[in-house]
């Protein structure tokens, strides 16, 4: 068998916004015996979920699943203000893992909706963010998922439209309807800032631009995973079969059949810890030879949310430094060095991202 050359695509896996979700329940596992309840899954990825339910963590699609005055933690994806009054009503203890960057989503949407605008939120519309979002100002907001959805929508003021845009999407899926919009409604606005985080961008950017250069290209991430489901389509778009897979025991020698490079990449809600499993595989089975490929240098980190700082303080616990620095560079660097994999790097970093 002749060695595989692995591409391990930098950046990759956890963001910053996943990180500290994850966080925010390791965290509540570390101060509080109480039951934790967390709505809907803390991030889209079953082995992260699963971990959790092992410790005792139990996750819930309605609020009246927990116990008056429990402890309920609101997903990476956020919710929508009706969710946050059920909790109130049954008097519980809300911890809020929303993404700042879907926050300030919901922010903008709500802004526009007081000043009497419509908006049109580009998006998967049973996504759980897309969900929150909209709850913010439903009367405000239209769900526009492609091109052909467009005609069916009710405007009353051209003149006052703006888009917006679901945090994981495509950027070039999302260019392709905000074309469209813009043809339709040629004064819509523009949403402030960029609304599809630097995540997404990035980790989809590095495939865009490792994946011509691969015969194949692995995902790890799960199938209700928004962000990991575009870097399959990205890879495929750009002419490279790609593979979605939550771990490596789903690797079978037919993926690999004929394969000389392959480009491993996540998505941001897949632990790396999976990725070093499969490079473990593909070293041991496959001869791999491993190069990794920095493409951006990522160093956002967001600190734990004022609502989980406030139940620490409730527990007499202080959450000074309590909040674990990520680097996903450096425990690659350690996991290859402990298993005396060699490695080689190679730059093509045009400009530090944020
Ligand atoms: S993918 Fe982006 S928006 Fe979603 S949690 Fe990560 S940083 Fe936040």
């Amino acid at each position: 068998m002749d060695p595989v050359k692995v591409i391990l695509a930098n950046p990759r896996g956890f963001c910053a916004g996943v990180f500290m979700a994850i966080d925010v329940v390791d965290q509540l596992l570390d101060v509080t015996d109480e039951p934790i309840y967390v709505f809907h899954e803390i991030v889209h990825n079953k082995h992260v979920v699963q971990r959790f339910k092992d410790r005792g963590v139990q996750f819930i699609e309605h609020i009246a699943d927990a116990p008056r005055g429990g402890i309920v933690v609101y997903s990476a994806h956020g919710v929508s203000p009706e969710v946050r009054a059920q909790a109130a009503d049954r008097q519980l203890i809300d911890i809020d893992a929303t993404c700042p960057l879907v926050t300030k989503v919901h922010a903008e949407a709500i802004r526009y909706a007081q000043r009497g605008w419509q908006i049109l939120l580009i998006g998967h519309r049973s996504h759980q963010e897309v969900i929150g979002t909209r709850g913010e100002a439903p009367e405000a907001i239209q769900v526009v998922e492609s091109p052909d959805q467009i005609a069916a929508l009710h405007i009353d003021d051209p003149d006052k439209l703006v888009f917006l845009t679901q945090t994981t999407l495509s950027t070039d899926d999302a260019n392709i309807i905000i074309a469209a919009l813009r043809d339709a409604f040629p004064n819509i606005k523009s949403p402030p800032t960029e609304d599809i985080c630097y995540a997404t961008t990035n980790r989809q950017h590095a495939v865009r631009q490792l994946a011509p250069e691969c015969d194949l290209v692995i995902v790890i991430g799960s199938a209700n995973s928004s962000n990991s489901v575009r870097l399959v389509e990205i890879s495929e778009h750009s002419g490279t079969k790609s593979v979605l897979i939550d771990d490596v025991t789903e690797l079978t020698p037919l993926t690999l059949q004929g394969v000389e490079r392959v480009l491993v990449t996540a998505g941001a809600s897949a632990p790396e810890d999976l990725v070093h499993a499969l490079i473990l595989t593909l070293v041991q089975q496959y001869k791999g030879e491993i190069e990794q490929h920095d493409v951006f240098h990522e160093s956002v980190e967001f600190g734990l949310p004022g609502s989980l700082k406030q139940f620490m303080r409730s527990r007499g616990v202080d959450p000074t430094g309590r909040r674990i620095s990520m680097d996903n560079i450096a425990g690659t660097n350690a996991f290859l060095s402990s298993h005396s994999i060699p490695q080689r790097l190679v730059d093509l970093t045009v400009k530090n991202s944020c």
